[in-house]
Order: structure tokens, then sequence, then C-alpha cells
């Protein structure tokens, strides 16, 4: 019998780790040295970081996804089907009333997202694709006012996106020339833009956004929504009542139910892995992505980003590869990696460790809008 991995979920994490798996284990078309099963409820795969180009317009629907059939080669199989269960001291999944036990499992099942305070009646949920593409289209027939862009809870994924989102409206609001008759403001509960690095790195965003003339309302924490208009509690004790015309909004993130149901949350509420191998507290059972808590010092957590996704993807496979070979695993995950602020035409680059907090912020260039550019099409060039 071949050895059987068992990979949950097809989005960054998953694909990055089959890739990788069949690429470090020397599978080829016809000669497969193990058996890469990889579980997804969606026919495709969404590279997410392209949502913000869709709220303006610069991507639409069939750019950002991954048609997952192609992903189908070198010992990789996707069973289609939502996940039902998960035993992970057995290492066994149940989809399509089907059971699958692997020699190892890998979780990369990401997280549930839920709409709070109603929202969705009256915003765009642009963490989907649905609603950065309804978001657009309401852009499209506006004609000046207010737009809010609003954080509704933390933590989520991509700290820098909610930022991202609001760089590129501006952006299109000057480009339509409806930036005069147009204001744009930022909610957050955070106290300060992407408190997870360095404070020379929140003052750099936070001139950056005010360099473009957008309203930025750190600790704010949303209360209720009503038709063009937002409540929110802040550090005062006040609720300050925030008018919008149009607005768009990050959603709730938690752990999936199933994840909770298999017992795989710590106290946090997500994955806790061992921060070098990311394996669970099961044998040979390893989670990565969005799922996991990754404590970096000072009660912050690694953010949530793909950048993160594809580096403990590399490490769980490289492991998994050489265990398969009887060799000992000798790759570390470290969390070291860097993240674009795309802001239309130019954008800024945070790279480093971040668990030392050894980051630091490169100023807003041509080039470094490219590279994200580069980033999105070698995902796609070397995925599907
Ligand atoms: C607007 C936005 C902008 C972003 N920008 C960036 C960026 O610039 N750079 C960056 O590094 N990151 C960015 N990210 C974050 C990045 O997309 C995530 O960190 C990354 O997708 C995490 O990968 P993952 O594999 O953990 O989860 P996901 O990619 O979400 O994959 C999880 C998969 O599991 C599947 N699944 C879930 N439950 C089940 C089930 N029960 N059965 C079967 N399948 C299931 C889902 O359908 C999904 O395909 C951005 C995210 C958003 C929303």
């Amino acid at each position: 019998m071949k050895p059987t991995i068992l990979v949950l979920g097809g989005g960054i994490g998953g694909v990055s780790t089959a890739r990788e798996l069949s690429r470090q284990i020397g599978n080829e078309d016809g000669i497969n040295l193990a058996r890469i099963l990889v579980f997804e409820k969606e026919k495709s795969s969404l590279y997410a970081p392209s949502l913000t180009w869709m709220m303006v317009g610069k991507r639409e629907e069939g750019q950002v996804y991954g048609d997952l059939s192609n992903v189908e080669l070198g010992g990789i199989e996707v069973i289609y089907g939502e996940i039902a269960s998960i035993d992970p001291e057995n290492r066994t999944v149940t989809s399509n009333d089907r059971e699958y036990k692997g020699d190892y499992m890998v979780i990369s099942l990401g997280t549930k997202l839920t709409d709070t305070h109603d929202l969705s009646r009256y915003g765009h949920n642009f963490y989907t694709s649905a609603g950065a593409s309804s978001f657009y289209e309401d852009l499209k027939k506006f004609g000046g006012g207010e737009i809010a862009v609003v954080v509704s809870s933390l933590p989520h994924k991509s700290p820098v996106a909610p930022y991202e989102a609001a760089l590129l409206i501006e952006g299109y609001t000057r480009e339509k020339e409806i930036r005069q008759n147009t204001n744009i403001t930022l909610y957050t509960p955070e106290p300060e833009p992407m408190d997870f690095a360095s404070k020379e790195i929140s003052e750099k965003v936070r001139r950056l956004m005010n360099d473009k003339g957008i309203n930025y309302k750190p600790e704010h924490e949303l209360t209720s929504s009503g038709k063009n208009s937002l409540t929110f509690s802040t550090p005062e004790g006040t609720t300050a009542a925030a008018p919008f015309d149009l607005l768009a909004f990050t959603p709730k993130h938690t752990s999936p139910d199933i994840i909770q149901e298999a017992g795989l949350t710590g106290t946090s509420g997500w994955v806790e892995v061992d921060k070098q191998s990311l394996e669970t507290s099961y044998e040979n059972v390893y989670a990565i992505g969005d799922i996991i808590s990754f404590p970096i010092g000072d009660g912050k957590m690694l953010p949530k980003a793909g950048v993160f996704a594809q580096y403990q993807a590399d490490t769980v496979a490289h492991n998994i590869a050489r265990m398969l070979r009887g060799e000992k695993p000798n790759k570390a995950f470290e969390a070291k990696g860097s993240y674009i602020l795309d802001q239309g035409d130019k954008a800024s680059k945070v790279d480093g460790s971040f668990e030392a907090e050894n980051l630091n912020i490169k100023t807003s260039s041509m080039i470094r809008h490219w590279e994200k550019v580069l980033t999105e099409k070698t995902w796609f060039l070397k995925n599907f």
C-alpha cells in the first residue's frame, strides 16, 4: 500500500502543500510514490489577495480563481465535497459519506466568515468574491458622498487588506474625478494600523492614509448598523454615529465548526501547533495557514496571511517527504516574509522577521506594485 497524505482544504495552504509534497516525494505522472488527497468543497480555489483589485474593477471573477482539476497530477487527487467530520486521533476524514484514512494529515481549512450586525443588508463583504464584485458594481454608479470601510471584528486575515481597500478606492475616485466630493473613512477596532508590526511601521501607514486624505478611525468597535448609518463604541465610552452611502466590510472570523467539533481548537479558539514543525497535539497531524494561532510575543499573533500559509506548506511538505524516505524531519518554520500594501500605481512593502519584530517598511514605489502583480501571476502559473 502506498502511503497516503490527506490535505484538508484546497485554498492557498492546501494547494501549496499538495504541490510541494508531490515534488518533494518525487511523484511523477505514472510513478507515484505516495497518494495525496486534497479535500475541497468548491470546484475552484480562490486567490483572495486579488479581491481588493476586484473591488475597483481591476480583476474579474474568472481572474481570481484557479481550476482545481489542473492540480490533479503527480499523484494528487481532489476529493470534491464538504468535509463532514475529522478524526485527528485516527487521521480519518469523512466526505461524501465515505471515510478516508491517511498516514499523515495536513489541515488548511482557513476561517469561517460570518456577517455580523446585519452588515450584509447595507454593504458588501469584500472578503468574498461575490462581495468584492458587488461593491464594484455600486462603486461604478457612485457619484460622490461617504464611503466607509469597516473592520467588523478582530482578528481578521490579511491585516493590510482594509488599508489597501481604502487606498485603492481613493485612487479610483481620483481617476473618475469624484474625489473632491467623496469622503473615505476606515473604521477599525485596532489601536493602530498593522499593530503586529512596530510603531514606526504603524506611523508610516497612518501617514500614507493621511496624505491621501483618508479618514482613519482606530479603536472603533462596531455596535450596530442601519440604512446609511453605523454606530461604534470608542475608548471614550461614547458611541459615534457614522453616515455612509457605500459600505465595504470585513466579516467576523472564527475557526470552522468541524475543527471545533474535532476538538482541534485550543483556548485561543484556533488550532495550536508546535511553532517549528506545525504539528498539532495529534501525531502526524499538521495544521497551517489561517486556522492556526501563532503567538509572536507581547500578546501579538502572526498575521493570517497567504505568504505564511505557503511557507508553512513548504515546511510541512519537506518534513513529511523526509519521513516517507525514513529520514528525520529537518526543516523548522520561521515567521519571516514580506507583505505588500498596494495603492494601485505604487505599493509599500513590509518585510523581515515577524517573530523578532525585526520588520522594516520600504517606501512606496511602482516596482513594488508590479512585484505584487508578479506574485499573483506566479501563483496561477505555478499551480494551475
Ligand atoms: C481581501 C483579502 C486580501 C488578502 N491579501 C493578502 C495579501 O496581499 N498577501 C497575503 O499573503 N495574504 C493575503 N490575504 C490572506 C490570504 O488569502 C489567506 O491568508 C490565505 O488564503 C490562507 O490560506 P489557507 O489555506 O489557510 O485558507 P484558504 O485559502 O481560505 O483555504 C481554505 C480552503 O478550505 C476550504 N474548506 C473550508 N471548509 C471546508 C470543508 N468543510 N470541506 C471542504 N473544504 C473546506 C475552503 O473552501 C477553502 O478553499 C488576503 C485575504 C483577503 C480576504
